[in-house]
């Protein structure tokens, strides 16, 4: 008889600049599962209102025309070697949304309910056949309440600032540890109080809270955890 590997929804939510994209990636990477990183589509997003001029300097949106837009913004993933890059309308666009600029804009835009119901629609859709992992903030509550995994990534904000001021460094973007602090800060207030499906651990995630647990540790973590359903539904 044959026997072969069901298989399930992994959502891994948390605070930005946790590590969860990296645990989600590699995780992806090591049971053979797609990857999808939410918070890339609503950069992507930002990035278009910002392009459109819909994003005025005291950081204004122009919600009516973003709205009427929204079924226009084309959002996909390019596969390239390990690495999965976000397009905008056809166009490689990871590098231009892993910015300062986009960082400080993307927090309003997530909260703008008609850009969620449209990008969680998409989301929905890469999860159709399973064997994906998604990570981002509304993952286990809201696009995937029945994922079989659930995972709530912590980490302090101090540690999160200090991991995302070396991506930038490491990327050649000047910046400084207070800029990156406050944005980390800023983005997680408004993430948690936002009306529609703001970051929150449901009932049923598992937290890990990574501050003092080196990358190993995590990966070790989540394989187990995975392993432990697998072996559970098979
Ligand atoms: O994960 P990342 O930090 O790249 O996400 C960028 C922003 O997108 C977050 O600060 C949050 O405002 C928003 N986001 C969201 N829901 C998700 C993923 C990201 O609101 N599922």
């Amino acid at each position: 008889m044959s026997h072969t590997t069901p298989k399930i929804i992994i959502a891994i939510d948390g605070y930005s600049s946790s590590g969860k994209s990296t645990m989600a990636r590699e995780l992806a990477s090591k049971i053979g599962y797609r990857y999808v990183d939410s918070g890339a589509m609503y950069r992507a997003v930002t990035l278009f209102a910002l392009r459109n001029h819909l994003i005025a300097d005291d950081g204004s949106i122009d919600k009516e025309t973003l709205i009427k837009e929204l079924p226009s913004i084309k959002i996909d993933f390019k596969v390239d070697g390990d690495k999965q890059l976000t397009t905008l309308n056809g166009e490689v666009v990871e590098k231009e949304i892993r910015g300062m600029i986009v960082s400080s804009h993307v927090s309003p835009i997530a909260a703008i309910p008609e850009v969620r119901h449209r990008l969680v629609q998409l989301q929905q859709q890469f999860g159709r056949e399973r064997g994906i992992v998604m990570d981002g903030r509304d993952i286990g509550s809201t696009v995937f309440p029945d994922a079989e995994l659930k995972i709530f990534v912590d980490a302090s904000p101090e540690k999160r600032a200090m991991r995302r001021l070396k991506e930038l460094t490491d990327k050649g973007v000047e910046t400084s540890y207070e800029a990156v602090l406050a944005n980390v800060v800023e983005r997680d207030h408004i993430d948690r109080t936002r009306a529609e499906s703001p970051l929150r651990k449901v009932d049923d995630a598992v937290v890990i809270d990574n501050s003092d647990m080196t990358h190993d540790e995590q990966n070790k973590l989540l394989l187990d955890l995975y392993n432990q359903i697998i072996n559970r539904l098979g």
